[in-house]
C-alpha cells in the first residue's frame, strides 16, 4: 500500500513575517495522519521552517541543490550536504521552471539527483511536457526521455527512495488541470516504464500530479489508480487550503 503524500513547493514567496503566519494558519489546521504531507520553502527560510514545523506532522524539504556535494567554490549554489545539515529530508529536482526557465538539462537533473540521495536526501523528480508537446502527440516521448535519464544514469534501484512528480508544464499555475482521466493516463504510463526495469520499484513507487491543484479537484485526481498524492504550488500558500487537499489526500 502507497501512503498518500501531498508536496507544497511555496517557490519564490514569502517574507520571514509572511511564513511565519503561514506556519501558524498551518498549526490550525486538522492534518490527517494517514498522508505525508512536506513543504518546500524557499533556502533562506528553509532553517526557520524546520525549526518552526518541528512538532507538527509536516516534514520540510528544499526546491533544489547543487550538482556538487559537500562544500567549496560554487558560488551562489547550496549543497545537498548543507541541505542535509540544517534537516532537510527533501528535495526537488527538474522543476519545470528550472527546466525551463533556468535551462537546467538532463545532466545537470541527474547530478541533482544523485547528490541528493548521496547526502540522504529523497529527490522528488518532476517531469511534464508543455503545451505544444502534448498537442504534438509527445507527451510520453517528452516525459518517458526525462524518467528514462535518471533510470539510466542512477539505476532503477535509485527509485526505491524517490518520489516522482508528474506535472504538465501547461497546467502549472496557469489554472487549467490535467482531468483526472488525462493525468491517470500519464501516470499509469510512468509507472509502466518503471515496471519495464523492476515491477516492484514500480509498484512501491508515489507518483504525484502537480498542477493547478486545489481543494475542489484534489479528491478526484487522489481517487485515480496511479496518483498517490500531489505537488500543490499556489494553492499551498493558503493554509486553509494546503490543509483542506491533505484531508482529501487522507479520504
Ligand atoms: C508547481 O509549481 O509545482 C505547481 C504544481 O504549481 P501550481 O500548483 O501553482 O500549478
Amino acid at each position: 500500500m502507497r501512503r498518500k503524500m501531498v508536496a507544497g513547493n511555496w517557490k519564490m514567496n514569502g517574507t520571514r513575517a509572511s511564513v511565519a503566519e503561514l506556519i501558524e494558519s498551518l498549526r490550525q489546521q486538522q492534518l490527517p495522519g494517514s498522508v505525508e504531507m512536506i513543504v518546500f520553502p524557499s533556502e533562506l527560510h528553509l532553517g526557520s521552517v524546520i525549526e518552526a514545523l518541528e512538532a507538527m506532522p509536516v516534514g520540510v524539504g528544499a526546491q533544489d541543490c547543487a550538482v556538487e556535494r559537500g562544500f567549496g567554490a560554487l558560488t551562489g549554489e547550496c549543497s545537498a550536504t548543507q541541505l542535509a545539515d540544517v534537516g532537510a529530508g527533501w528535495v526537488l529536482v527538474g522543476h519545470s521552471e528550472r527546466r525551463l526557465v533556468l535551462g537546467e538539462g538532463l545532466e545537470v537533473i541527474n547530478r541533482k539527483f544523485a547528490a541528493a540521495q548521496a547526502e540522504g536526501l529523497v529527490p522528488v523528480l518532476c517531469l511534464g511536457e508543455t503545451l505544444e508537446q502534448r498537442q504534438a502527440g509527445s507527451t510520453m516521448q517528452v516525459v518517458g526521455e526525462q524518467l528514462s535519464s535518471v533510470i539510466a544514469d542512477r539505476g532503477i534501484g535509485s527509485f526505491a527512495n524517490a518520489v516522482i512528480a508528474y506535472e504538465p508544464v501547461w497546467a502549472i499555475g496557469s489554472g487549467l488541470t490535467a482531468t483526472p482521466d488525462q493525468a491517470q493516463e500519464v501516470h499509469a504510463a510512468i509507472r509502466g516504464l518503471l515496471a519495464e526495469h523492476d515491477p516492484q520499484v514500480a509498484a512501491s513507487a508515489r507518483l504525484l500530479y502537480g498542477g493547478s491543484v486545489k481543494a475542489d479537484n484534489a479528491a478526484q485526481l487522489f481517487a485515480m489508480p496511479d496518483i498517490d498524492g500531489g505537488l500543490v504550488g499556489g494553492a499551498s500558500l493558503k493554509a486553509e487550503e494546503f490543509g483542506a487537499i491533505c484531508r482529501a489526500a487522507g479520504n
